[in-house]
């Protein structure tokens, strides 16, 4: 019963304005990719990277991502290295800070749902507005959760959700959204908020910050 890693590495980061892929940028001493890399290797099986093609360097761990996120985790999980997976963890490679309990947690969530997803209560007021601005409804915070990754998944729910067209795989904000479109069951795994996403230049500041400071203790 093999557990795949996929890591997307296949953006072009061009908020963060780094002028190079964002999972290649430097971070506390390293290239931002190499961080959670680590992580998955050591809770995973196998790891296969989704990079911008150009980056594929022949390398046997690396595919070529595809033109929105979710196409590159299917491109991921056509590789022969994912051919045998049991469950697959998906990863950002933009969020660095992700620890190896945290993708044991999720693995181990899936003992009774198709997908298990990372996410941290949601501790801002939500309200929902129209094209006008006009505040249409505030949302009960009490149930409501920022997801994040890693996002683990029985792999057969993976792939079936991701076997759509690549307008409905570029809509999708993350690949459970896809398994919960196609009916399957997804819970969520209590995250520390701390598992950020890099998108900006203070993000990786901060990252540079937490990650020095978790090297330190
Ligand atoms: O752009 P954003 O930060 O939302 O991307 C989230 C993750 O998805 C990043 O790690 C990025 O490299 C990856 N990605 C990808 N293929 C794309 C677009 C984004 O693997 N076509």
């Amino acid at each position: 019963m093999s557990v795949v890693g996929v890591i997307a590495a296949g953006g072009s980061g061009e908020r963060l304005g780094a002028g190079e892929p964002k999972a290649f940028v430097a971070l506390a001493g390293r290239p931002m990719l190499q961080w959670s890399l680590e992580v998955l290797r050591a809770a995973c099986d196998r790891v296969v990277v989704a990079v911008p093609a150009e980056l594929v360097e022949g390398r046997p761990e690396r595919v070529a991502g595809g033109s929105s996120r979710s196409a590159s985790v299917r491109n991921a999980l056509g590789s022969e290295a994912a051919a045998d997976a049991a469950f697959v963890v998906v990863h950002d490679a933009a969020r660095p800070l992700v620890e190896v309990e945290l993708v044991e947690r999720c693995i181990s969530a899936l003992d009774d749902a198709d997908g298990a997803v990372a996410a941290a209560p949601v501790t801002d007021t939500v309200k929902q507005a129209d094209a006008s601005l006009r505040v249409t409804s505030t949302l009960d915070r009490s149930e409501l959760w920022a997801i994040q990754t890693p996002q683990a998944f029985r792999a057969a729910a993976l792939r079936d959700a991701l076997d759509v067209d690549d307008a409905t795989l570029a809509a999708a904000t993350d690949d459970a959204g896809l398994v919960e479109r196609a009916g399957g069951s997804v819970v969520v795994v209590p995250a520390p908020p701390e598992n950020l996403k890099v998108t900006t230049a203070l993000d990786l500041a901060v990252a540079e910050l937490a990650l020095r400071r978790r090297a330190a203790c």
